[in-house]
């Protein structure tokens, strides 16, 4: 049951993970699965989707006007919380969860409740890896850097592609969208799409499936109104990780 009103948090900490992450911790706790996100209301500014990093938190990656202006909050300063909303991770029996920069923070609550077996995260750079530390402590990690500053040199799909997918129940997946299809490509070679779990990020306008800036050619499968958690049998065949849509409704190439 998603909750429609926006309620009021007081942000309580704020936490640099990266030279560009930070997490903000509100004054509410909500109950939550994993991958379910929250439209964030920046006084003034935007109203923004974000997966919950915690029950009480959002982390949050700068990329524009909405993310600059939470960059700027302070603690004791006000947000709007609306959710959370949409599907969630599901999981039980083996979990590998595979993350890519600030795609970590929806799967970094699923290690933190115990739910992960083994994390492969990613990043460009060392100091770019998002909450290694904390996820380090909770399950096994092994991670991949671009620049080989630390762990693989290399991508973390390159990671994926070493170990038994099968092995899995659940393939847990978040991060940019050419990473997450080479993941689901990995899964289709071992016969196991379907145990793939992708949440997808996608710029998205009304959040109730009536804009389609972030609909799936050709299913038509919204990422706000059906995800953004979509299983991978549901996505081969689709566009997913070729293009998505813009403010316009404009095809991109990711
Ligand atoms: C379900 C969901 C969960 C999300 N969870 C997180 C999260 O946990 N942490 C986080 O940092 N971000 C998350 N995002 C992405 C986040 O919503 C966008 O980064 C944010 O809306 C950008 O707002 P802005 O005003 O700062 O940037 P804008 O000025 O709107 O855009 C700046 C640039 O970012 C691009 N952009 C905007 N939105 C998206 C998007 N959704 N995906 C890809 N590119 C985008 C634009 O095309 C533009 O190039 C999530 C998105 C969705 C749909």
């Amino acid at each position: 049951m998603h909750e429609c009103a926006s309620a009021p948090v007081t942000i309580t900490r704020i936490i640099d993970e990266t030279p560009c992450i930070k997490t903000f911790e509100f004054s509410r706790a909500f109950t939550f699965r994993p991958g379910q996100f929250v439209m964030v209301w920046v006084p003034g500014v935007d109203e923004i989707p974000m997966a919950l990093s915690s029950p009480w938190s959002i982390s949050v990656q700068k990329v524009g006007d909405a993310t600059a202006a939470l960059f700027a909050c302070d603690e004791g300063d006000m947000l709007g919380i609306k959710g959370p909303l949409g599907t969630g991770f599901s999981v039980g029996g083996r979990t590998l969860a595979v993350a890519g920069g600030i795609g970590a923070a929806p799967l970094r609550h699923l290690a933190i409740e115990g739910s992960v077996d083994t994390f492969l995260l990613g990043a460009r750079t060392a100091a770019e890896l998002p909450f290694a530390h904390e996820i380090a402590r909770m399950t096994d990690i092994v991670v991949a850097t671009d620049d080989g500053s630390i762990g693989h040199h290399g991508f973390v799909t390159d990671l994926c592609a070493e170990i038994d997918l099968t092995s899995y129940d659940h393939v847990c997946v978040c991060g940019p969208e050419v990473m997450m299809r080479a993941v689901l490509g990995l899964l289709d070679e071992a016969g196991c799409a379907g145990r793939g779990q992708f949440s997808l990020h996608r710029y998205m306008k009304c959040g109730v499936g009536i804009c389609g800036s972030c609909c799936i050619d050709p299913s038509g499968l919204c990422v706000c109104r059906d995800g953004p958690v979509f299983s991978g049998d549901l996505l081969l065949g689709s566009e997913f990780g070729r293009y998505s849509r813009d403010a316009s409704g404009r095809k991109k190439g990711l």
